[in-house]
């Protein structure tokens, strides 16, 4: 229940969490992936359409469907296009009925039975082609839950994506292209995250649901400002590099 619950939270859904510069690169990543000739195409785990939104301000020639497990996802909708609601592992389409399914950072977080239901689904539904976005090579850290002490992904990802991992995540569907897309990063940054974990542990983000207890910290809790991902007034001397972060890869059917 609480897995369900984890993505009714509000703070996932606004506009402005879309309207950031990692999430627009990565949009643009997917949508460069896009075959010219695909005419239809179904976001499953649309979200609030915040892909779809951006196809459309792309004017894309795509005729657009979303669909969505999340009613608060709904309800925030962005776009224009229609979000159905339904789930991953149960596609309510017939068989190959969009040129495109595109599953963008939705995998990750599928549970158990749900995730290998989901993989075929999204192949049944498919005519020709696959969209996959996932956080590539993820350094996932657990979280220990303060009221029962139970360990777990905050961010409920389930699994790590690595190159070996994509290549066969479909049956009668084989990769073609893909593209990393990066996020500009200190160099120092992966140091400092580590002795930060080694000396305070992972903090429990406001928004994880422990998924044994159910606990949550709440809403009017007072928030800590919110940490700047890169250290500051160093910055400047300090290099950049690019880490890549989230793997885009579309699949083509192949039987
Ligand atoms: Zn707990």
């Amino acid at each position: 229940m609480s897995e369900q619950q984890y993505y009714e939270n509000q703070a996932f859904w606004s506009e402005a969490r879309y309207q950031v510069e990692r999430e627009q690169r990565r949009f643009a990543a997917c949508a460069g992936l896009l075959p010219p000739e695909a005419a239809t195409l179904l976001d499953v785990g649309a979200g609030n359409g915040a892909f779809l939104r951006y196809l459309e301000d792309q004017d894309s020639p795509l005729q657009l469907l979303g669909l969505e497990r999340a009613r608060t996802a709904i309800e925030m909708k962005v776009c224009r296009a229609d979000i159905r609601a339904g789930s991953a592992d149960e596609l309510p389409f017939g068989d190959r009925s969009f040129d495109v399914v595109a599953a963008l950072e939705v995998i990750e977080h599928l549970p158990f039975g749900v995730y290998e239901r989901a993989l075929r689904e999204l192949e049944r539904v498919a005519a020709r082609y696959i969209l996959i976005s996932v956080p590539y090579r993820e350094n996932r850290q657990p979280v220990i839950c303060p009221y029962c002490g139970c360990a777990f992904n905050p961010y409920y990802h389930m699994r790590r994506f690595d190159d070996d991992m994509l290549s066969r995540l479909f049956q009668q569907f084989q990769p073609v292209n893909r593209v990393a897309v990066p996020v500009p990063e200190y160099v120092i940054m992966p140091l400092v995250r580590r002795l930060r974990l080694l000396l305070r542990g992972n903090p429990y983000p406001a928004s994880a649901i422990c998924p044994q207890c159910g606990y949550a910290r709440s809403q009017d809790e007072p928030q800590p400002p919110a940490q700047s991902r890169n250290p500051p007034g160093l910055a400047r001397f300090i290099p950049l590099y690019e880490r890549p972060n989230w793997m885009v890869v579309l699949y083509r059917r192949s039987q």
